[in-house]
C-alpha cells in the first residue's frame, strides 16, 4: 500500500535506520538486474527468482508485480511452515517494502502467493510501527455508504504503481494472524492503519483497492487500466532502480 498520509506523517526514524536509508539513497548501493528492459517503468519481463545479484543468504529486493498478474486476482495460499525459506521470503519484502516507500506490501505483489504481508505505519493502536502478519484474519467495522473523500481516503498500491483512488473502509478492524516466527499476533486497528490492514489482507484475498471503488471511480479506474495495458500478465517495476512511481 501507499498512502498519501505517509509523508505527512513520517514515521521516526532512528539513527541506524537513517545510515541504512543513506546508503540506499546512493544509486550504486545496489547491483543492477541482467535485465536489458530496466528503465522502461512497468514493462519489464517478469522475474520471479532473486533479483538482485547478492550473495547467498542476503536480502534481496524483488520486482513487484502490477494488476493484470494473475498472483494478484487469485487467493493466496496460507502458511504452514514456518522455516529458513520463509523468514528469508519475509526480510526480502521488509527490503523490498522499504525500497518501494510502501507502508504495505504483499507476499502477491512479489509475486508469491501465500498469506504474508508486511506493514510500516505509526499508530495510535499500540502496535508496534513494523511487523509482519501472516495468515491475518480480520473482523471489519461497519463500511460506510458515504460517498468517499476524494483526498482523505485516497488509497495508492504499489500493484497499480503512479495512481490512487478513493473508497471507504471500516474505521477499525481486530486483526488475528501470526508473526514471522510463528507467534500469536492480536490486536485492534483504528483509522489509517486499520485501512492498511484491510488493503495488504485485501491483496490475499485476490483483490486489489480498485476493486473496491464506487461505480464513478471504477470507471475512471478501467480507463487507465486500458491506457496502461494493465490487462496481461507480464508487467512488473523494480524498487531503487526504476523511478519511484509516486514520486519519492
Ligand atoms: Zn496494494
Amino acid at each position: 500500500m501507499w498512502s498519501r498520509r505517509s509523508r505527512v506523517q513520517p514515521p521516526s526514524i532512528t539513527p541506524m535506520e537513517r545510515v541504512v536509508m543513506v546508503i540506499r539513497n546512493d544509486p550504486f548501493a545496489y547491483p543492477q538486474s541482467g535485465s536489458p528492459a530496466h528503465g522502461v517503468p512497468g514493462k519489464f519481463p517478469l522475474n520471479s527468482s532473486r533479483s538482485t545479484q547478492a550473495k547467498d543468504n542476503s536480502v534481496a529486493i524483488r520486482p513487484i508485480v502490477i494488476h493484470g498478474n494473475p498472483v494478484l486476482h487469485r487467493p493466496a495460499a496460507p502458511v504452514t511452515e514456518f522455516n529458513d525459506e520463509l523468514k528469508e521470503l519475509v526480510a526480502d519484502m521488509y527490503e523490498t517494502m522499504d525500497a518501494s516507500n510502501g507502508v504495505g506490501l504483499a507476499a502477491p505483489q512479489i509475486g508469491v502467493g501465500l498469506r504474508i504481508f508486511t506493514y510500516k505505519m505509526e499508530n495510535e493502536d499500540g502496535v508496534p510501527p513494523r511487523g509482519c502478519i501472516i495468515n491475518p484474519v480480520l473482523t471489519l467495522g461497519k463500511i460506510s455508504t458515504a460517498d468517499p473523500d476524494p483526498y482523505e481516503e485516497e488509497e495508492g498500491c504499489l500493484s497499480f504503481p503512479g495512481y490512487g483512488f478513493p473508497l471507504k473502509r471500516a474505521e477499525w478492524v481486530t486483526v488475528n494472524g501470526l508473526d514471522e516466527h510463528g507467534n500469536p499476533v492480536h490486536f485492534e486497528a483504528t483509522g489509517w492503519f486499520a485501512r492498511c490492514m484491510q488493503h495488504e489482507t485485501d491483496h490475499l484475498d485476490g483483490k486489489l483497492y480498485v476493486n473496491r471503488l464506487n461505480k464513478k471511480w471504477t470507471g475512471k479506474m478501467k480507463k487507465v487500466v486500458k491506457k496502461e495495458g494493465w490487462t496481461v500478465d507480464g508487467n512488473s517495476w523494480m524498487p531503487g532502480v526504476d523511478p519511484d512511481p509516486f514520486g519519492h
